[in-house]
């Protein structure tokens, strides 16, 4: 279902203290109902900081799960693990994941299905790199990407995915897509997803701050964003989910 949505990814960053510190303020801010705010720490940090927004409108997320349901994959977590630690969501095929450990588009889409089959929705990344942007690529990569999600997920799987478009360029670089590049990306995925992109929920993400979000989430087809820094700081982080 189509709705607006703030993720943080913390990545490998975090301590039991820094971790108490930022979802203790985070837990005094807020924003509207109509927004629903996602934080998604290491996966050894899922117990805590499930504790710690027990009585929060918070939505705990996990930054990636296994394709598998279990068995003799050293360091990998499963679907059921994460759902048993309170997670509703899932990051999946984030660019840095599919750089350093070479995950690819077939491989991305089991995880979306173990994922939904678990009953949490993942967020699914897509982007292009600067070059590809540069040699006017990026439609056919995000077009490449997203055609194996479609053709791996049934209808209603792919209604319950949600996806972040990065561009790769933007991401940790404070290089933020203008917010009509980003529109102009949302609108050929909505026409990609057909019928399904309407009542899907799309984000983008890539260096979005506190001054940058209200612009971003005014485009017609951009419902909210995927935050790695800016997500590591209260106040900012908390300024990006009231930008709606
Ligand atoms: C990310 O990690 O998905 C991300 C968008 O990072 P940043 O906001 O730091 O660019």
């Amino acid at each position: 279902m189509r709705g607006s949505l703030v993720v943080g990814n913390w990545k490998m960053n975090g301590s039991g203290a820094s971790n108490q510190a930022l979802v203790t303020a985070l837990t005094d801010c807020q924003w509207s109902d109509s927004v629903t705010v996602v934080l998604c720490p290491p996966s050894v940090y899922l117990g805590q900081v499930q504790s710690l927004i027990a009585d929060s409108s918070l939505v705990l997320g996990a930054q990636d799960l296994s394709a598998h349901a279990s068995g003799a994959y050293t360091g990998d977590i499963s679907a059921s693990m994460i759902t048993e630690l309170g997670c509703q969501y899932v990051i999946v095929g984030h660019s840095e994941r599919r750089e350093y450990q070479q995950e690819s588009d077939s491989l991305i889409a089991q995880k979306c299905l173990a994922a939904i089959n678990a009953g949490i929705t993942p967020i699914a990344c897509v982007g292009e790199t600067e070059k590809q942007r540069n040699d006017g690529e990026t439609f056919s990569v995000i077009r490449r990407q997203l055609d194996v999600l479609i053709s791996t997920l049934s209808t209603e799987q792919l209604e319950k995915t949600v996806i972040a478009y990065e561009p790769i360029w933007a991401i940790g670089t404070g290089l933020t897509a203008t917010p009509e590049q980003a529109q102009e990306v949302h609108q050929k995925m909505r026409e990609q997803l057909a019928g399904s992109g309407q009542n899907m929920t799309l984000l983008y993400g890539g260096s979005v701050k506190a001054d940058n979000a209200a612009q971003l989430f005014s485009q017609h087809d951009i419902d909210g964003a995927l935050v790695g820094g800016a997500s590591l700081v209260a106040q900012d982080f908390s300024a990006i989910a009231s930008s709606f």
